[in-house]
């Protein structure tokens, strides 16, 4: 399990996370809700470990990837590379080219391995950013916004995308706004609103889960 207890964050006099108990069970897609400002991305980052929290404590057993909302690949870098790179700063010995091969060929992104990501769409760079992310066989995916500049058909896309993932035995916490995204891939929906978890619910469990969540939205405009 992965458990933080009595966690905030502060920047300066702002006060980003308040008091956040939150135990994640390991074989589910999670999904942090709720409105812009709510404290998502925070909560993400705090969970890779890529920001420190305030006060509080996060015990983490698992192994992590991060996908970020603008991806975050290397500018200079061929795809191929892109996914070895990590990999190989880990392990010299192998050849992890051809495992980085196979992944991109899984993602539809045969023939793409000596393109600059500036030479990729959209799509392709999150499936990138996805792959890279994989090479390190994370226990558990941590995805920021992934559906963020994409249109409505792609976004199909994403959730049959991170839905493999998931029944690959990788398990997902994905911050997003979209709640009609969320609702269709979420096991369990945390909504942070103002740095505190406003709601922990089972979409599945509920009837008409949008509706229950978009008075959280709400409230904040
Ligand atoms: P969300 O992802 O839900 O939109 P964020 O976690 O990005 O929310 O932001 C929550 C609040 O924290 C916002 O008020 C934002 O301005 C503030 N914030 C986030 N990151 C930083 C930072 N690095 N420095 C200062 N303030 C930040
Ligand atoms: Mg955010």
């Amino acid at each position: 399990m992965m458990i933080l207890k009595n966690a905030t964050k502060n920047y300066g006099a702002d006060d980003v996370l308040k008091s956040i108990d939150l135990t994640i069970e390991p074989g589910q897609i999670i999904g942090l809700a709720g409105p812009s400002g709510g404290g998502k991305s925070t909560l993400l980052r705090c969970l890779q470990g890529l920001e420190p929290l305030s006060s509080g404590t996060l015990t983490a057993h698992y192994t992590r990837g991060f996908m970020f909302q603008d991806f975050q690949l290397f500018p200079h870098m061929s795809v191929l590379e892109n996914l070895t790179f990590a990999p190989m700063c880990q392990d010299k010995e192998t050849d992890h080219g051809k495992a980085a091969k196979a992944l991109l060929a899984k993602l539809g992104l045969k023939g793409k391995e000596d393109a600059l990501p500036s030479q990729l769409s959209g799509g392709q760079k999150q499936r990138v950013a996805l792959a890279r992310c994989l090479m390190m066989r994370p226990d558990f995916l941590l995805c920021d916004e992934p559906t963020s500049g994409l249109d409505v058909a792609t976004i199909g896309d994403v959730v049959d995308l991170l839905r493999h993932v998931h029944s690959e035995g990788i398990s997902l916490i994905i911050a997003s706004h979209d709640l009609d995204f969320l609702t269709q891939i979420a096991t369990r929906i945390v909504v942070l609103a103002q740095g505190k978890i406003a709601l922990d619910m089972d979409p599945r469990a509920t009837k008409d889960a949008i509706q229950v969540l978009k008075p959280y939205y709400e409230e904040s405009l």
